[in-house]
């Protein structure tokens, strides 16, 4: 789903889309040189134990704020993306945020426990 910067106004518009077994969707809009992104990212994901290898299902509700600038941003605020495009790409934020939290570290219920002791 992309939606072209210069079609972007001040006024909340809703948005939804998805990746994987994920819904993507909540509202953006124009904030001066940003658009603002505020949404969830919610549904079943499988995960990776980092410590056994082995298959985690966990059902993600994660909250979403992003900017996304086009062009290039110079400032130090890491929440910032920057889109090459003339357009933004909703499934591409989706991808990067799933593939984000799938990146980090995860461990199932076994593994945990023995972690405990
Ligand atoms: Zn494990």
């Amino acid at each position: 789903m992309k939606i072209e910067f210069r079609k972007i106004s001040s006024v909340d518009t809703l948005f939804e889309t998805g990746y994987e077994n994920l819904s993507f969707k909540g509202n953006f809009r124009r904030e001066g040189k940003f658009v603002n992104v505020d949404a969830r990212i919610n549904g079943d994901v499988i995960l990776t134990c980092d410590r056994c290898g082995c298959d985690i299902e966990k059902v993600l509700d994660e909250a979403v704020q992003i900017k996304v600038i086009e062009g290039y941003y110079d400032g130090e605020d890491l929440d910032i993306i920057e889109s090459h495009e003339s357009y933004i790409d909703f499934d591409q934020i989706a991808q990067s945020e799933v593939e984000a939290i799938k990146s980090e570290y995860h461990y199932c219920k076994e593994c945990k426990q023995m972690q405990g002791e």
